[in-house]
């Protein structure tokens, strides 16, 4: 067996070639490992697992491109220095500024003037440059990678290669999307060749034209809330004080909204869609408002406390993931991890705000989802008795009174959430819409949770609110009193897409004013 070995595979080949893979995994994706580390800051033992095993797939993954390029003296040699160079300046703008090659970019990647190149280019990338590509060359005169004459060998070669390529093409392990070179390699083919049948989506930001008139410090905030109920917020007359911070805070309108659907799969597309809820099913045609404003230059990021890759793991056309310049998961990769608060963003949250470029930020929270215990810290455990959080009820088989206790306690954490979010707003030109995604059961007619069957009305009348801050209100006053003025209606999810791109600023013929919160016009007819 020993012989056969020795005999058919090209031992030093398939060394440099590991050598080559572990060189480009330490140089360059340092950089995204530590990116994604930011994920995972509440639990550093998290953290760990799930970079070593990325860490070990990323190895494995580069040693096929490497061997595959070894098919060939000249092909190893040419596509070495290729990766090298691109791996530098990928890890370079994600490591200093927080630019990573997703599909969103790649426009303005390819698409920047000679003379912008110039003006990118400063003395520490060209010290990178240099570096990678002088350990690039070392290692090739070191290793003198040779093209092997063994025949078994250079089979392997060429189907590592194959498997690459159809990898760029089509990556059959999603998460190496997210790691050098296979992100930029990916979504360059994408942008050069055309979206294939996984990328079926049509990119709204291409599709329309769109005038940008938002201030340059313009900072707009839309926070997803899970399942809360309209009915339990102290703010909309709920007997309970659920809502101890926000009933105190000005320049908050509260609305009764329609929900477009009483799943999270269903409800968030739509909520950042242009379509509403009667065209539910052309909302996964296109891209959502997000790849709008990444188009336009807002700094634009994804936060959640649950990862939202579960529902759109299978669906055609990629995430919202795909058209943010960052996102993030604050405690781990885990959906609805226990004591994994909407608090934990709060950190990430002013992080991104530190700069004064115009920015649009979502905020996807856990909120009241189920386990409703394990949605809030002890110290918001003020409605008692309630669910402690330690042991795993069913919701068929609570207390009816510890249900309705712990569920408040969440609704009394969410008011807590949103009013810290609007305190690290407040000194900006900034606003929030706060809108829930679907409602939530608590014991009518025996319906518990959400996603049942039917328009069941406490799933799907759900919280909307608009704050804005002293500075944006004075920058734009009839924005704030067309929110005056609407604010006794009832309005729908329908109203989100428009009103945030009005709010922000942005003219298009897709965006309709009738259903921009920002403008009087359709209120004051009806
Ligand atoms: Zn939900």
């Amino acid at each position: 067996m020993f012989k056969f070995i020795q005999k058919h595979l090209d031992i030093t080949l398939l060394r440099s070639s590991l050598v080559f893979a572990l060189i480009y995994c330490v140089l360059f994706n340092s950089a995204v490992f530590i990116y994604k580390f930011e994920y995972y800051q509440a639990d550093i033992l998290t953290a760990i697992l799930e970079l070593v095993k990325d860490f070990v797939y990323v190895l494995v993954s580069l040693f096929l491109f490497f061997f595959g390029l070894s098919l060939h003296r000249v092909l190893f040699i040419v596509g070495s220095l290729i990766l090298f160079i691109t791996g530098a300046l990928a890890s370079y703008y994600l490591f200093f500024f927080s630019i990573a090659p997703t599909p969103a970019m790649m426009p303005a990647l390819f698409g920047t003037h000679p003379t912008e190149v110039y003006e990118l280019v400063s003395a520490r990338i060209v010290v990178w440059l240099f570096f990678s590509v002088g350990i690039c060359l070392y290692s090739i005169k070191h290793f003198n990678i040779q093209t092997t004459k063994m025949f078994l060998t250079r089979i392997l070669s060429a189907v590592c290669l194959l498997i690459i390529v159809v990898n760029i093409i089509n990556p059959k392990f999603s998460f190496l999307k997210s790691y050098f070179p296979m992100q930029y390699l990916h979504n360059g083919y994408v942008f050069f060749m055309g979206p294939s049948k996984e990328y079926a989506k049509e990119d709204i930001s291409s599709k329309f034209t769109f005038i940008d008139s938002s201030d340059k410090d313009v900072v707009g905030v839309l926070v997803i809330g899970e399942s809360a109920r309209y009915s339990n917020f102290a703010i909309n007359g709920y007997e309970r004080n659920t809502t101890p911070n926000l009933s105190k805070i000005d320049n908050l309108a509260s609305f009764k909204a329609h929900a477009c659907a009483n799943t999270t799969y269903l409800s968030v597309p739509c909520m950042l869609s242009r379509y509403g809820e009667k065209d539910l099913n052309l909302i996964d045609t296109e891209t959502s408002m997000l790849s709008i404003l990444t188009r336009l230059g807002f700094d634009t990021v994804w936060m959640g406390t649950q990862s939202i890759t579960k529902y759109y793991k299978n669906k055609p056309g990629g995430s919202f993931y795909d058209e943010v310049n960052f996102h993030m998961i604050p405690g781990g990769s885990l959906v609805f991890l226990p004591n994994s608060h909407d608090g934990q963003m709060l950190p990430h949250l002013e992080k991104n705000l530190e700069s004064n470029s115009k920015k649009f930020l979502v905020l996807h929270s856990t909120g009241s989802h189920w386990n409703y215990g394990e949605r809030y810290p002890r110290e918001f455990a003020q409605f008692q008795p309630d669910l402690d959080g330690s042991i795993k009820h069913d919701a068929s088989s609570c207390n009816k009174e510890e249900l309705i206790n712990s569920y408040d306690n969440s609704i009394l954490y969410t008011d807590f959430f949103l009013s810290s979010v609007i305190d690290r707003l407040k000194d900006k030109k900034a606003f929030m819409i706060y809108a829930s995604d679907h409602g939530e059961s608590l014991g009518e007619r025996g319906r518990l949770t959400h996603g049942g069957d039917g328009d069941i009305p406490e799933q799907r009348t759900v919280p909307l609110m608009v704050w804005m801050s002293d500075s944006y209100k004075e920058a734009y006053p009839d924005k704030w009193s067309a929110i005056e003025v609407a604010k006794s209606k009832e309005i729908s999810h329908d109203y989100i897409f428009h009103s945030i791109l009005d709010c922000l600023g942005i003219e298009s013929v897709i965006i309709d004013k009738e259903l921009s919160l920002c403008r009087a016009n359709s209120f004051e007819k009806g």
